[in-house]
This record gives structure tokens, C-alpha cells and sequence, in this order.
């Protein structure tokens, strides 16, 4: 699950589903609890209808997509197929069009501990962790000027962000630090492989830690310890697409506009290792992972018929029988 932050830093509290206007508040409520709803809603909508799909439909509702992927990869590995896949995160109602892959890894430093009264003589992790954020901010550099070497991701200002997402270290306030560990998150474009961007942070790391005066010593530790994916461009004009496009259509009144996320998206689970196209298609949601998260109620209410009305197509429908 995304950690909620500080709960008092939220209007309300973020496990309530408080409802003002149009919004529904909590964490999870459009990233993406509302893409499941909308799911369900779909199936529900043709039964009420008094129709079923007329070929088989599989409903997964997945873990580890904000960690791994794992849990839409086993689903895979289980053998689970099908003509077209249709995952529906909060894409406000756009297709979406491309997806970063996203890569997790932990710096581990070691320092050197002694009392604070002789600081000069030990080495302080926490401190020796921060000398090397530089270095990796000059990998975010480097991948976001690349960005026009991409199909989809030149007009975007800066799509690869490089996140010091947790950083913990030391043990109390009068010893110098022996231990300081951050977790960071940094994201890859479509069509390149997370190994080489694996190779640009040991790099970095490794170069700034040479000229450190305590790092050249005591090397610090590059640890791959989540997401290890890759982005895909989903390729227009595959006939699932074309039947989504008009079912969003016929509720929108106009044709969906492309997404280009900076995200990643089990998505790309399907579409590179399942041979499938899978569309990334859904509700609107504001301020995912961050405070007072909130999905429109009406875009639930809209992602839902359209996704009923792909089914409808794309499965054909039959009578229920009594
Ligand atoms: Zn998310």
C-alpha cells in the first residue's frame, strides 16, 4: 500500500472515503481502488443488462504494482492469456500512450563510529550518503536530456525523476554515524534496458565515492532492491485500441487524447513479455501518493460505461440464461 504520510496533514482522514462535491478522499480512492470499482461496475452493468460476455473474461486485481510488478508477472507466469488487456488506472480518460520503467536501489553507507567529542577522527555515514546525492542528481541530468531521443517523451520538461524516497541512518545524537542507508527511485524510457541505467548509478557512485576522503576507503553499496523494469510505447491502431477508443467515444463525444506517463504501469507486463496489447484506460484522480488523494465520482461513472460498452464489443454479448 502507498504510506499515507502524516495523517494530520490530511483535511480528512484517509481511510474515511469522505465524499465533497464531485470527489471522493482517501488514500487509494483513484490510485486506483476506483479502476477496480470500474471493472466490477462494468460486469455488473451488462448483468443488469440481462447479458453476459460472450467469451471469457479474467478479473485480476493484482499486488505489487507500486513495488515490483511481481503481482501482474505471476499472473502471467499462471498462464493467464487473452487477445487484449485492459488495466484501468486513473488516466483521467486518456489512453495511455507510453509508460516509463522504474528502478529501485538502496545506497549503503558505512561510517566510521566514535564519540561526537572526537567527530574529527570517525567518519559520519549520514553526511558521506548526502555527498553523494550530487552524483546521482547528474544521472537524473544526464537520462532527461536523452529525453529527445524518445518518441513520446521530448515535450515533456522533465520526465525522469530521480527520488531520495527514504533515508535512514545512525543510531542516537552523540555518536558519529556508523550507517546510513537511503532507498531511491529513478525511471528509464521505453525501449532501453534497466541494466544500462544500472550501470550509469554504480558508475556515479562508484566515481564519487573515489574522491571522497572517507568513501575511497569504506566503498559504499549499491543494492537493486524493488522495481527493475522496463517503459513501453504502446503502438497505435491494434484493434483493441480502435474499440476503446470508440467506446470512450461514444461517451465522451470525443476521441480520447494520448497519455504519456512518467509512471510506471503493470501495463507492461502484458504488453513486452505477454505478447498482448493492454490499454491503460480509467477514472481521474488528483494527488495520488500524496495528501487528500481523490478521485472524480463522475469519471468512475464514465470509465465504467466505456469499459462495459469494450466488453460489450470487443467480447460480444449473449442473454443471460434464467
Ligand atoms: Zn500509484
Amino acid at each position: 500500500m502507498v504510506p499515507t504520510g502524516p495523517v494530520e496533514m490530511w483535511a480528512d482522514p484517509p481511510f474515511a472515503a469522505t465524499i465533497k462535491g464531485d470527489w471522493m478522499y482517501g488514500r487509494g480512492a483513484g490510485d486506483m481502488k476506483a479502476g477496480v470499482v470500474a471493472n466490477l461496475f462494468a460486469m455488473d452493468a451488462l448483468r443488469r443488462a440481462g447479458l453476459q460476455p460472450a467469451a471469457t473474461v479474467h478479473m485480476e486485481t493484482v499486488c505489487e504494482e507500486e513495488s515490483t510488478g511481481n503481482g501482474a508477472l505471476a499472473t502471467l507466469v499462471r498462464g493467464y492469456k487473452a487477445d487484449a488487456a485492459l488495466i484501468s488506472e486513473p488516466s483521467g480518460g486518456k489512453m495511455t500512450r507510453a509508460v516509463m520503467g522504474v528502478q529501485w536501489f538502496q545506497v549503503k553507507v558505512r561510517g566510521h563510529p566514535v564519540h561526537v567529542a572526537q567527530a574529527g577522527t570517525g567518519s559520519n555515514a549520514i553526511q558521506a550518503a548526502m555527498d553523494l546525492v550530487p552524483a546521482l542528481r547528474k544521472v537524473e541530468d544526464k537520462w532527461n536530456a536523452r529525453r529527445h531521443d524518445t518518441r513520446h517523451y521530448g515535450a515533456h520538461a522533465h520526465p525522469v525523476n530521480m527520488n531520495v524516497g527514504k533515508i535512514a541512518g545512525g543510531d542516537w545524537a552523540s555518536s558519529v554515524p556508523a550507517w546510513c542507508t537511503m532507498d531511491c527511485r529513478i525511471s528509464i524510457y521505453p525501449g532501453f534496458k534497466p541494466t544500462e541505467m544500472q550501470r550509469d548509478i554504480e558508475d556515479a557512485v562508484r566515481q564519487a565515492a573515489s574522491g571522497h576522503p572517507f568513501l575511497s576507503n569504506n566503498p559504499p553499496e549499491v543494492v537493486w532492491n524493488g522495481f527493475f523494469t522496463e517503459g513501453y510505447d504502446l503502438e497505435p491502431g491494434s484493434a483493441a485500441e480502435t474499440v476503446l477508443s470508440r467506446c470512450h467515444e461514444r461517451i465522451a463525444g470525443r476521441k480520447p487524447v494520448d497519455y504519456i506517463a512518467t509512471a510506471y504501469i503493470d501495463s507492461r507486463v502484458f504488453v513486452l513479455y505477454g505478447g498482448m496489447p493492454c490499454l491503460v484506460y480509467g477514472p481521474l484522480c488528483e494527488d495520488a501518493h500524496g495528501f487528500d488523494e481523490r478521485v472524480n465520482i463522475p469519471s468512475i461513472r464514465d470509465a465504467t460505461k466505456a469499459i462495459a460498452l469494450f466488453i460489450a464489443e470487443w467480447c460480444g454479448v449473449e442473454p443471460i440464461e434464467a
